[in-house]
């Protein structure tokens, strides 16, 4: 158990007569808020509860395996080696200077007791006790029974497999260049990514940028490298896979048409309705019966919620945490849930007919996250809000308005919010975008993506700037840290922010 194991002390019943004020806990108690998960709901809730609660005798306390928040849009541009990865991390001390991190990871959670009780990155156990709750804890690899696949894909989700990624790509191509023989070559120069969605493609077009870059500065005309490196066959060859019939299949089909002409253009070979039938060693074998030789297999296929909101045993809705519209759990009014680990009702989005059932949703934790979920009231049924940061941010925004009511500082308020648009980086000046509902292509796509992240950002945004200018006038750097390893990062993974240790259980 931790020493600073602390139960927070419950409010007292007032005395006062005004509405807000009867709610109030009175201004000797202090009551704790604890946030589970600084993602992007999590990180913005404690934010939005900093600033709110100010002058309160409020605790917030934030629970998260790691010191900083993760900005996963740009993830795809650490592996191919155009950021540095700490430049997608924001220091959650310096961002949230009023609110008391606690690192570790939630384990269980006793609603009777009040209770959550966490393991700290050292492997000690401890507990957090709490008036009001908001878990926020995101999702990890939807997985899929397809042979192979759990030992020799790597999934895309949390730092270190962007690092172990960036590594592994160095790797095969250097290898490929010491390696006796064409096929060999062409073997280690071919990487598969599975799934086009938005995160698969942003791997497949920045990678395939990094690679051909790398293949330039190795093949210099006086480069260490043998003749089987010259064969015309041992160019970086990309696959993308997706059983959809176009990219991006949840996107705007116009942002799809954009995103499969560059990356045709740039030589990624698209393979729409195509997925995998196995996973070995040395290759996959496609459901059109060819056989892929490859040491590169990218699991990109979507996300289910973390899996900590099952074992709580609290309803679920297509495996994410059931939530009213104001974010609360029904029937425990001092626990709120949101992001990718709620399954929160789109008010702009009604099911067709409006009948409770389940909505037409693609399936568990498919990153457009539809479902069906109860409206105010409970009577009409929506579908459920889609695993976006966009959505995800704006939820803990109304989460912390909603636990601050709760506690008699404002009103609640149901989440409502329409889309703002979807910008997927390209890589180069290249990207698709329709912020507003209007689509753009090229370098002002381009500009539009990246200046939208960097307002998104929390912090780190001239170090991102910075970063992006470097890269335009240097070539990347071509070396392998070798900090992760492949076992470190293993695709089952309940907990892709962090790498797995030695001697550690699996996590
Ligand atoms: C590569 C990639 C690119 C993406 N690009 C985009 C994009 O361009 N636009 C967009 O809108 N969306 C994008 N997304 C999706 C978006 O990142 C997610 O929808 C968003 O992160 C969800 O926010 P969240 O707060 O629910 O979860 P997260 O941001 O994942 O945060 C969850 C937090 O909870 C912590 N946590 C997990 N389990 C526990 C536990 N047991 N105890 C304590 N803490 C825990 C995690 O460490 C993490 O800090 C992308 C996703 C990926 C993977």
């Amino acid at each position: 158990m931790q020493a600073d194991d602390i139960r927070a002390p419950r409010p007292q019943a007032p005395r006062t007569t005004s509405t807000q004020e009867r709610s109030r806990p009175p201004r000797y108690a202090v009551t704790r808020i604890v946030v589970v998960g600084a993602g992007f709901a999590g990180h913005r809730a404690a934010r939005a509860l900093s600033r709110s609660l100010a002058r309160e005798r409020v605790e917030i306390v934030l629970l998260n395996p790691t010191d900083y928040f993760l900005y996963l849009p740009l993830l795809p541009q650490v592996a191919a080696g155009l950021l540095e990865p700490r430049r997608v991390t924001v220091s959650l001390a310096h961002t949230l200077p009023r609110a008391r991190l606690v690192l570790g990871e939630a384990t269980r959670v006793d609603l009777a007791g009040r209770r959550v009780h966490y393991t700290d990155p050292e492997g000690a156990s401890g507990e957090l006790a709490y008036d009001r709750l908001v878990l926020a804890v995101g999702s990890v690899h939807k997985l899929l029974p397809v042979p192979g696949v759990n030992e020799h894909a790597h999934g895309f989700r949390g730092l270190p497999e962007a690092l172990y990624l960036r590594d592994h790509i160095v790797r095969q191509v250097e290898m490929a260049g010491a390696a006796p023989h064409a096929d060999e070559c062409g073997t280690r120069c071919t990487f598969v990514v599975v799934g086009a969605g938005y995160t698969g493609t942003e791997v497949a077009a920045q990678g395939k940028i990094f690679t051909d870059g790398l293949h330039a500065q190795l093949s210099r005309p006086k480069g260490p490298f043998g003749p089987a490196w010259r064969s015309p066959d041992t160019r970086p060859r990309w696959l993308l896979l997706d059983l959809a019939p176009r990219v991006l299949p949840e996107l705007d089909r116009r942002l799809s048409e954009t995103a499969d002409r560059v990356l045709r253009a740039r030589g990624v070979e698209v393979r729409t309705g195509t997925s995998i039938k196995e996973a070995t060693p040395d290759g996959v074998l496609l459901d059109d019966g060819e056989f892929v030789p490859t040491r590169t297999l990218v699991w990109c296929v979507g996300v289910r919620p973390d899996p900590l909101v099952a074992d709580i045993g609290l309803p679920l809705d297509r495996g994410r945490l059931r939530v009213t519209a104001a974010l609360d759990v029904p029937g425990h009014p001092d626990v709120f849930a949101c992001g990718d680990a709620a399954a929160v009702p789109d008010l702009t989005r009604p099911l067709p007919g409006n009948a409770a059932g389940d909505g037409p949703g693609s399936g568990e934790g498919s990153q457009d996250g539809t479902g069906s979920g109860d409206g105010p009231g409970g009577g009409r049924r929506y579908e459920l809000t889609p695993m976006t940061a966009q959505h995800a941010t704006r939820q803990g925004e109304i989460a912390a308005n909603n636990v601050a009511a709760s506690l008699g500082y404002g009103t609640a308020r149901a989440y409502r919010h329409r889309d703002l648009g979807f910008a997927v980086d390209l890589g180069g000046v290249q990207a698709a975008a329709n912020p507003l509902g209007v689509p753009l292509s090229g370098p002002l796509a381009g500009a539009v993506t990246r200046g939208y992240h960097l307002a998104a950002m929390p912090g780190n945004r001239v170090r991102v700037a910075a970063d992006w200018l470097i890269d335009a006038a240097l070539p990347r750097q071509a070396v392998q840290l070798g900090l992760v390893s492949s076992w470190s990062v293993p695709l089952d993974a309940s907990s892709p922010e962090v790498a797995r240790l030695p001697g550690k259980p699996r996590s």
